[in-house]
């Protein structure tokens, strides 16, 4: 069951083209897993549809926008079934939008290992210049050290789950941080956890060992 969902402005700008590449891989492999998400990127390209033949016609109602987010409110609690988990096969842990970015699959990516952290590892994807995108592998309870950000991360989960302070994220789950959070991840005890994560800007590691680790992790 999938519980985090992109804010309704998130998809407004995924469903108008107007989010970045990085941020709309991660908003559209989420939607792949996520048949209530679907539905809302379908309803905000309707109604988009609609202002376009309102142009040729009469003036598009002040209204409409807020009607429209005031329709993906209610739709928030609609089931959503996410997709079983398999352990081996690239295909059922990797949705569709984001297979072109893996090219020959998961164990061909140059997997490295974030200095310091044993437990984890990164594989950078190719996107936009400006943006970083990797898949990062956590061993099965392994914690990222606590960090903050420069600019906004966009995550979702494709294998596995991991804690963020009182809240737990599992398949399909989708995150956005902002500059505000600063936040301390550590993956569930029973197996390994897949993510992909953009950051549109560097992360900065907040404890002391942010000063020997943070020169590693720049974009
Ligand atoms: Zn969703």
């Amino acid at each position: 069951m999938i519980r985090h969902h992109p804010e309704d402005e998130l998809i407004v700008d995924f469903a108008t083209g107007a989010l970045g590449e990085g941020p709309a891989l991660v908003v559209a492999t989420h939607a792949a897993m996520c048949g209530s998400c679907r539905a809302r990127v379908a309803l905000v390209e309707a109604v988009g549809g609609l202002m376009l033949e309102d142009l040729e016609g009469e003036p598009v109602s002040a209204g409409l926008l807020d009607e429209t987010l005031a329709m993906l409110d209610e739709g928030e609690d609609a089931a959503t079934v996410a997709a079983p988990v398999a352990a081996t096969d690239d295909r059922e842990q990797v949705p569709e939008p984001l297979l072109r970015y893996i090219g020959r699959g998961l164990s061909h990516l140059v997997w490295r290992r974030v200095p310091g952290f044993p437990a984890i590892e990164e594989a950078r994807l190719p996107i936009a210049a400006g943006v970083k995108a990797v898949l990062m592998r956590l061993k099965s309870g392994a914690v990222v050290p606590e960090h903050s950000h420069r600019g906004n991360e966009y995550s979702v989960v494709l294998a596995g789950g991991f804690c963020d302070g009182a809240t737990s994220y599992g398949r399909g789950d989708f995150l956005a941080r902002d500059p505000s959070h600063t936040h301390r991840p550590a993956a569930d005890n029973d197996g390994d956890c897949l993510c992909l994560i953009v950051l549109d800007a560097p992360l900065r590691l907040t404890g002391a060992l942010g000063m020997i680790v943070n020169p590693f992790l720049r974009i």
